[in-house]
């Protein structure tokens, strides 16, 4: 299984750790030829904005947008979930725009910038440690997406298929079950396909 991590900006060393140590291979991706035999990719947390710009500026949107929609298993975390959305409550952008989502930035607000809580994410466990830092939150989803995890009455993530979002940062912590989660996901994907 080769998994990509979109290394434009963000936590993204963090993501390369964590899929090799759910035994996959980690390759970074900085340039479309990247995208080339990929099993899957990451796109990590950091600055949705920012990176918007930095997938504009080396041509990356169009690209990763079609191979995902083309069934690429994605996993977006934080800014990551930002870029996967349809839509983003608070900003007229759209991404990537292939989750059916919505999403809201920031949604903490401020004053709680960052905390980390247990939470339960249907089909990984009941007791996952979930780091938040300036995090959004899903405010709804539609189509087929399914909500897997909830805090405090709030979306925290979601699954639509070979699609993974969550709010938080499953790279921050040593406890790997939610990206073994997508790392699973990636190998049903590559059977199905090979079949
Ligand atoms: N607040 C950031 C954004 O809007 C996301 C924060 C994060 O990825 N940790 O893009």
């Amino acid at each position: 299984m080769k998994i990509g991590v979109l290394a434009l900006q963000g936590a993204v060393q963090e993501h390369i750790n964590a899929i090799k140590a759910c035994g996959a291979e980690a390759v970074i991706v900085k340039r479309v030829e990247h995208l080339d035999g990929l099993d899957g990719i990451v796109l990590p947390g950091g600055e949705s904005t920012a990176m918007r710009k930095l997938l504009d500026h080396v041509g990356l949107l169009e690209p990763l947008k079609e191979k995902i929609e083309n069934g690429l298993p994605a996993f977006g975390t934080c800014a990551g979930m930002i870029l996967l959305s349809k839509e983003i409550a608070n900003d007229d952008t759209v991404h990537l725009g292939v989750m059916d989502m919505v999403a809201e930035r920031n949604a903490y607000g401020r004053q709680v910038d960052s905390f980390e809580i247990n939470i339960p994410i249907k089909g990984v466990c009941e007791d996952y440690p979930a780091v938040f830092i300036r995090a959004p939150f899903i405010r709804s989803v539609s189509g087929d997406a399914e909500v897997i995890a909830e805090h405090d009455g709030n979306i925290v993530a979601v699954r639509q298929n070979h699609m993974l979002a969550a709010s938080f940062h499953p790279e921050l912590t040593n406890d790997y079950r939610f990206m073994n989660y997508f790392v699973e996901m990636v190998k049903e994907k590559s059977a199905n396909l090979s079949m």
